[in-house]
């Protein structure tokens, strides 16, 4: 079978679906949820190897170490970016954690955006640097010259993400990908905000992908989960050691299960997500009451260029400002009826957050404004309802700013 053949819409609804076999006679539609946390084996056997069984060659022996449901999403998460390998994890955070333990040793220097999901700048601060003894030196990476004189002999890893949250800004994948090789140094890239659907950044030269599968590979806001895919046998060995024996923090079945479910209809959810993004963006840029919208779909965005090059779309995450204050913020995102005020991203219902009081309140106030991060900025996730329901709503709540 070769899978590179088919279009990753066909992909996200069948990939590792065929062949499923649960009782003699039984041919599964859909990969069954496998509970079992343990399995019978045929015999002894002197040559097993427990950190790299291999479940293709069915394999099974404890579901810490390889599990039927956690197999099949790996399977399809790498066909969709192109892999060969993936691992699915128990959350975005422990897929980071386990890849930056991959590759990292104290007394080693990481190159990393400014602009990093709050979670992960947090994790590399306060475990990495204070107890690890790694150096972290953040960059604005939207210009490549920054990574570049970044950069020294100790450095691994060089860790991006693009568009970031909740600027939108972009880093050339690309670019830094021709840095890391030079220096010989490793290149991360979180591609949570786009989706393999939208960016696929191992084809651009990174050497290893992690995802938030929470946001848009699951896409129903009901499981967290995480993933890292790569091209490369040394991370991936590193990486199967440490999920399956070093931390043990791989994905239950059961959200296994519901996300390769969610993933069938990603191709389709991630276009409506666009389609609906990009005119709530172009409303939002054209009422009065709105100093300046953030969306790399639109002309505006200084970085459009960029975002048209090396990604397949734009995404369904946009941020905006109002021309009001704090508590006049606050007013607005009172009026509105069909976003709720929650963190979080990448679902089918449109989301909204404060980034001031909610993922970015643990920045100084001078962190934020040095950042761009002001009171009266929000950020949407806009999700796959009809976008007339969306706009007349968003209309309303701003006829009082
Ligand atoms: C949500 C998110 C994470 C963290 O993932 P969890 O599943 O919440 O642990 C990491 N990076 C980005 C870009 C995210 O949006």
């Amino acid at each position: 079978m070769n899978d590179y053949e088919l279009t990753r819409e066909t992909l996200a609804v069948t990939h590792g679906e065929r062949g499923q076999a649960p009782a003699p006679g039984v041919e599964d539609v859909v990969v069954p949820l496998h509970l079992s946390s343990t399995y019978s084996v045929p015999d002894v056997d002197p040559d097993a190897d427990l950190e790299l069984l291999d479940p293709d060659a069915g394999e099974y022996l404890y579901s810490r170490l390889s599990n039927p449901t956690r197999n099949a999403l790996e399977h399809r998460l790498a066909a969709l970016e192109g892999a060969e390998h993936a691992l699915a994890f128990v959350s975005g955070t422990a897929a980071i954690t386990a890849t930056m333990t991959a590759m990292i040793r104290p007394g080693d220097h990481i190159v990393a955006f400014e602009d990093l999901y709050g979670g992960t700048k947090t994790m590399l601060n306060r475990l990495f640097a204070e107890r690890l003894d790694v150096d972290v030196t953040f960059v604005d990476a939207t210009d490549v010259a920054n990574v570049e004189d970044a950069m020294r002999d100790e450095t691994r890893l060089i860790w991006m993400e693009t568009p970031t949250n909740p600027l939108m800004h972009l880093c050339d994948i690309e670019a830094i990908a021709a840095i890391a090789d030079e220096w010989d140094t490793i290149f991360g890239v979180d591609n949570t905000f786009l989706s393999p659907y939208f960016q696929n950044p191992l084809s651009l030269g990174a050497d290893v992908v992690v995802h938030s599968t929470t946001k848009y590979l699951n896409g129903h806001s009901d499981s967290i989960g995480g993933a890292v895919v790569t091209n490369r046998d040394d991370i991936m060995d590193e990486l199967a050691f440490l999920q399956r024996v070093g931390m043990g923090s791989m994905l239950s079945p059961f959200d296994s299960y519901l996300t390769l479910r969610g993933i069938k209809t990603l191709p389709l959810r991630m276009r409506q997500h666009e389609e609906n993004a990009m005119e709530i963006a172009r409303f939002l840029e054209s009422h009065d009451a709105v100093t300046r919208v953030l969306y790399p779909g639109l002309e505006s965005h200084p970085q459009h260029e960029l975002a048209a090059r090396q990604q397949s779309g734009y995404g369904g995450v946009l941020s905006f400002e109002l021309d009001t204050d704090l508590d006049g913020t606050a007013e607005f995102l009172g009026r509105l009826r069909e976003f709720p005020l929650a963190v979080s991203l990448g679902g089918v219902e449109s989301l909204i957050e404060h980034p001031a009081t909610m993922t970015h309140s643990p920045l100084a106030q001078t962190e934020r404004d040095r950042l761009g991060i002001s009171n009266s900025l929000l950020r949407m996730s806009v999700g796959v309802e009809h976008v007339d329901d969306l706009l007349a709503d968003l209309d309303a709540a701003l006829a009082s700013v």
